[in-house]
């Protein structure tokens, strides 16, 4: 296993807000929540950033979950922001692909 925080979140040696899991991605509450709903979705197959990423049926795959969960695990029919953030000069801190779902409130743009 590569030595990666959220690949410990998904082995369950650091703890953390599970939200939603299944055979592909691992979702859980952003620690550092940015809106009243903030979940990170991450898939369970290690992929450090968008950029490295040359599988479209993986990325297509954790946008459905995204979609699946902000619908129906978080319930935010109102709407809802999805962020990637993508290395260094996109503000990614943890190398393992995750996508931000952002909710609970107007978001400004
Ligand atoms: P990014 O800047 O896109 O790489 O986002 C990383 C996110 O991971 C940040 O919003 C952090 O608040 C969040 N984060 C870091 N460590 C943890 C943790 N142990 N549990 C939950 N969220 C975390
Ligand atoms: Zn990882």
């Amino acid at each position: 296993m590569p030595d990666c925080l959220f690949c410990k979140i998904i082995a369950g040696d650091i703890p953390s807000g599970k939200v939603y899991e299944d055979e592909d991605v691992y979702a859980f509450k952003d620690i550092h929540p940015k809106a009243p709903t903030h979940v990170l979705v991450i898939p369970k197959q290690h992929v450090a950033t968008l950029s490295d990423c040359d599988d479209p049926a993986l990325i297509g795959m954790l946008m459905d979950r995204v979609r699946k969960i902000a619908d129906e695990v978080l319930n935010l029919a109102a709407g809802y922001r999805v962020v990637i953030n993508v290395r260094e000069g996109g503000g990614q801190e943890v190398f393992h692909l995750h996508a931000h779902i952002l909710g609970g409130k107007k978001l400004p743009f």
